[in-house]
Parts: C-alpha cells; structure tokens; sequence
C-alpha cells in the first residue's frame, strides 16, 4: 500500500476560551492511493471543517497533516499555495466558479494556473466534462447552467491537474437521485483509473454503494470504519431503501435482480 494522506491527532477549535468550540477533535486516519473514501455524519460533526483542513485551506489548531509524506504545517504560506495548487483538487458546496468564464474555461483555467495548459490539457477537460455528462454545456457560463451542471463542472476542475488528492463536499447536493449516482460512480472511476485518492463528503450513505471505505464523524470524532466490501453494500442498500421508503418512491430494481439474501444483514432481509 502507498500512503497518500495521513492525518495525527488533527483537532480544530473555533474561537478562544469558554466559547470554543471543538469542530474537529484528534483525527487520525490514513488514506492510500487508488482509495476513494466517504466522509460521513450528520449535519455539524465536522466534515467540512476536516476537508478544508486536508486541503490545506484551513490550519488544524493542533495535529499533524502530511500528504505524499509532506508535513502541512511545515510549509510557509506560499509554499504550501504552490503545494496545493500541484497535488489536491477540491470543491466545496459553494463550488466557486469563475462566473465571466465558459464550463471548459472554468476547468482549463486549473490548468493555467498551474501553467499546464497545453493540448492535452485542453483535451483531459475536454474529456472529463463529457464523461460528467457535460458535452452540450462546454461553452455555456456557469449562470446558464443547472446547480447540479456547476456542480459538475466543479468536479471536473478539481479532476484536471491530476492532483495526488481529490476533495469534494457533498457533490451530489443538487442532483436527482439517478444523476447523482451517475456522478459518484463517474467520480469513483476516475480515482480508481488514474490511481489518485479521493474523498468524499456526504451525508446521503446510498452514494456509498461507489468507495472503498467509510469513516463515519461525529462530534468531530471518528466513530467508526468501515473497509469490508460487504457491509459498505449492505450500508450503502439499507440507505437506498430507507430513502425510498420515505419518499414514497418504488423500490430500487437493484433489490430485486442483485439482492443476495444470504450474505445480507437482517434488516435489509426484513426490506427485501
Ligand atoms: P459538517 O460539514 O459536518 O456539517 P462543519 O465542519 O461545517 O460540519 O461544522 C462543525 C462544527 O463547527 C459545527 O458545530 C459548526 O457550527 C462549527 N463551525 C463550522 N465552521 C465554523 C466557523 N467558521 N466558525 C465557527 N464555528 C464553525
Ligand atoms: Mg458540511
């Protein structure tokens, strides 16, 4: 295994003194190339703090973080720009594009910066807008496109560089529920194909059904991983079928043609 990402004991506090509060509290975790994991928890227990954090936007008050074997913390503030501008992709849930450039200029724009704009530049954010199912928006401006198309558009600029480290914040926010697997399983492709290491934040567990490995937060903690196969299916299903139990909707034909009873846990044998 190859080790891309590394955190010790990261703890982030907002504020000072009595009023402080502890957003992210001694995470250590470890992620290896080719991984694509999920952040999960409910509302508050630290995801987006943790992630700013990886993408060395934000400084943990306390805690190491490296990265391709590189300490974070070490790094002054220009190296550390240079650092992540090289080796993390990231977008947020405010996906921050660039609102006077086109869908393909937004993420060749990731290029230029890095002074990496060269044919096949152009034809990897090409490539990846099409594969995000963008082929018909490239020229549009991100005002002319859907929450869920910028949103896309986001996920190919933080893809384009081929950074070592993919961040993204709930990228399924705005999306139907079939375009949103669609995207996490585009997304999952992509990090296992070019071998990067990716993360995921999300509250939605059916988009599980796509990574390697689930770290549950709460609190700012860790309370629990998950990296067994069947049991992420299992989370990953259970979730699919609660969604749709709640909204009413019909149930998935995946638990018709691929449930396999046996191997699952009770209360998905209870919903088949
Ligand atoms: P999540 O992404 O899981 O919803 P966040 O990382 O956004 O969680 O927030 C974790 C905790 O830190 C919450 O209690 C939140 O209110 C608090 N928090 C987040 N950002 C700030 C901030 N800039 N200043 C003060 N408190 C914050
Ligand atoms: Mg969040």
């Amino acid at each position: 295994m190859n080790t891309v990402l590394r955190t010790q004991d990261v703890t982030k506090l907002y504020g000072k003194g009595s009023t402080s509060i502890v957003a992210v509290d001694q995470v250590s975790l470890q992620i290896e190339r080719g991984e694509f994991v999920a952040l999960v928890g409910p509302s508050g227990s630290g995801k987006t703090t943790m992630l700013a954090m990886l993408a060395a936007l934000l400084s943990p008050t306390s805690g190491a973080i490296f990265i391709d074997g590189q300490d974070l913390s070490q790094m002054k503030e220009k190296e550390r720009a240079r650092f992540r501008g090289q080796k993390i992709g990231f977008t947020f849930q405010a996906n921050n594009l660039v609102p006077y450039l086109s869908a393909l200029e937004n993420v060749e724009l990731m290029l230029r910066l890095n002074k990496e704009l060269d044919k096949s530049g152009k034809a990897r954010a090409r490539e990846l807008l099409v594969r995000l199912g963008l082929e018909e928006r490239l020229n549009n401006l991100p005002n002319q496109l859907s929450g869920g198309q910028q949103q896309r558009v986001a996920i190919a600029r933080a893809l384009v560089h081929r950074p070592e480290v993919v961040l993204v914040d709930e990228p399924t926010a705005s999306l139907d529920t079939e375009r949103a697997y669609q995207v996490v399983e585009t997304f999952s492709n992509l990090i296992h194909e070019q071998d990067r290491a990716g993360i995921m934040v999300t509250h939605d567990l059916r988009m599980t059904r796509y990574v390697d490995k689930v770290i549950h937060m709460l609190d700012g903690k860790i309370t629990n991983i998950l990296t067994d196969r069947q049991q992420i299916e299992i989370l990953a299903k259970t979730s699919s079928f609660q969604a749709a139990e709640n909204s009413g909707e019909s149930l998935p034909l995946e638990f018709i043609f691929h449930s396999q009873p046996d191997s699952l846990s009770q209360p998905v044998i209870a919903a088949v």
